[in-house]
């Protein structure tokens, strides 16, 4: 089953730090949505979690909340840990696990553990 949003896992941490950040392309490699490709939307380093765009899609029934929030049954995606999810190469395309490489400017990258592309250049 799916662990609470609010458990502490991270907390602890000094400096809490995930291997995806918001719009990094990435695939999940476990649970129900295993296979599934998407973006980013939103890290949270402290929780470790993440939320994949078209990922652990929830229904809701929200209440209506005043002018512009209208009440309804809506659909939202839900974090998911982020040990969940493999960060997908934009030069290999393939999904991989980040090496650290130092770039020309000596400052420290993420690079694809497969074809050594640096990916945050
Ligand atoms: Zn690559």
């Amino acid at each position: 089953m799916q662990r609470s949003f609010k458990r502490s896992g991270r907390k602890d941490q000094v400096n809490p730090k995930l291997h995806v950040r918001r719009d990094d392309n990435v695939v999940v490699i476990t649970g129900v949505a295993k296979g599934k490709q998407g973006k980013v939307m939103k890290a949270f380093p402290k929780l470790g979690r993440v939320i994949v765009e078209g990922v652990a899609v929830v229904t809701k029934h929200q209440k209506a909340r005043g002018q512009g929030m209208p009440g309804g049954i809506i659909h939202k995606e839900a974090a998911i840990d982020a040990s969940n999810v493999l960060l997908v190469c934009p030069k290999c395309g393939k999904a991989t696990r980040n090496a650290r490489a130092v770039g020309a400017d000596g400052v420290k990258s993420r690079s694809c553990k497969k074809c050594g592309a640096l990916i945050d250049a």
